[in-house]
């Protein structure tokens, strides 16, 4: 199946095409955004101004805030058209209500067939679906159209439930997962646990989503390894939010996610909201194209990511996304030193005795940071406290306060009702 033309264009040609579809988005929004035509009015916007991706700076910039005090006024359809009511995860702050028409269906059904595409896909595939279809989430169902559309063959087995995963890599031989990294050392743990051969399994590769498996010079993360190093199949990242409606898949070359410039116009941006330049961590900032009930102009995702524009030698000459550094609120300064809790997981990740976890931030009497882990452990000697700080120093310079429990604890605090994921971050700032 072929790469679509675009994306085999040069990088000038492709912010030409861009620029046609930012003109016809601007002109959609100038006509039928509520939130859009006031903030075009008080900042003295004329769109017939905007013709360039530069241009685009002269336009404020849409926050998660925003998003929620005003829903409603970004809803572009009358409620008639309608078909699908999303949730963000909420992962920060309440959950917006997402809306979406026929036409945004389609529009995710095509997103996702691209990027499978990108993902080496074929309608040879079958892939188990180790995501949540229902509980308002775009994800699951995107993933199932996308695969629907290229003729894969699906198992929607949903998260968890590692027998059934198990019995169903049985009955149907699928080729890949598509299931949150995390994930699949425990399916690892269960296979050893019963004396099941999952290594001769059908399984070839897996789709990762919702957490990075590469640093950010492309080699795996302490996550990526511990899968590859237990099981040989070929990882896949892929990221993606229901605000952006769109994803940026990898490619078997597994260097970021690749762009699609049809869906989507990104900018990476600084704490200024001046754009960062290639090599520098920046914001992930978004303008959706095509999106028929609720269109985001400059819309700040909270991402911190790199992005790079050398040619792939996938044939796709698209900008590519490193894996997400953090969330930018959820910035950590702990002694002069700036973390994300990724990289806190990273080197968790790799602690053997270390079972699972819940990172902790709040502010002490200093008005700085304070970082507690609360570690699941079966067993803790004298010495596990001090490696598990020398661990820290050695790779963030610098060492959180540990708090150990047993690991059923860990899993019960994980819980949280209303959270469709398990609670690993906890922000009491
Ligand atoms: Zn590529």
């Amino acid at each position: 199946m072929p790469i679509p033309e675009i994306e085999q264009k040069s990088l000038p040609e492709i912010k030409k095409f861009q620029e046609g579809k930012l003109k016809d988005t601007l002109t959609y929004l100038n006509n039928k955004s509520k939130y859009y035509q006031r903030l075009f009015r008080e900042s003295n916007i004329n769109i017939e101004d905007i013709t360039t991706l530069e241009d685009l700076l002269q336009i404020p910039v849409t926050t998660k805030d925003d998003l929620q005090k005003h829903t409603d006024d970004f809803l572009c359809v009358d409620k008639k058209k309608i078909i699908d009511y999303v949730t963000t995860s909420g992962t920060m702050g309440e959950p917006v209500t997402f809306a979406m028409t026929n036409a945004d269906l389609d529009r995710l059904a095509y997103n996702e067939y691209i990027s499978f595409l990108c993902a080496d896909t074929t309608d040879d595939d079958i892939y188990q679906l180790l995501v949540t279809l229902d509980k308002r989430f775009m994800a699951g169902m995107a993933y199932f159209l996308g695969l629907r559309k290229l003729g894969a063959g699906i198992i929607r087995t949903g998260p968890g439930l590692q027998k059934l995963q198990f019995e169903s890599i049985n009955k149907f031989n699928p080729t890949g997962f598509i299931t949150i990294p995390s994930f699949i050392p425990k399916l690892i743990n269960y296979a050893k646990e019963n004396g099941i051969d999952y290594s001769n399994s059908s399984i070839k590769k897996a789709v990762c989503i919702g957490e990075p498996i590469r640093n950010t010079d492309f080699t795996l993360n302490t996550l990526g390894k511990k899968i590859v190093d237990n099981w040989d199949i070929k990882l896949y990242s892929t990221y993606a939010s229901t605000e952006m409606g769109t994803a940026f898949t990898e490619c078997s070359a597994g260097k970021g996610g690749h762009h699609h410039p049809e869906m989507i116009i990104v900018e990476f941006l600084d704490k200024d909201n001046n754009p960062v330049k290639e090599g520098e961590p920046g914001e992930v900032t978004i303008t959706t194209l095509g999106v028929e009930a609720m269109p985001l102009l400059r819309f700040k995702t909270g991402d911190i990511c790199h992005h790079h524009i050398e040619p792939c030698t996938c044939g796709r000459n698209t900008m590519r996304l490193g894996p997400v550094i953090g969330r930018k609120q959820q910035m950590i300064k702990l002694k002069g030193t700036t973390l994300y809790p990724p990289s806190i997981y990273d080197v968790l990740n790799e602690i053997d005795c270390v079972e699972n976890y819940i990172i902790e931030v709040s502010t002490n009497d200093m008005g700085t940071d304070d970082l507690l882990i609360y570690a699941g452990c079966k067993s803790v000697t004298e010495d596990t406290e001090k490696s598990i700080k020398d661990n820290f120093r050695a790779k963030l310079r610098v060492a959180p306060k540990i708090k150990f429990l047993k690991p059923d604890e860990i899993t019960t605090n994980q819980m949280q009702e209303n959270s469709r994921k398990p609670v690993i971050f906890i922000d009491k700032r």
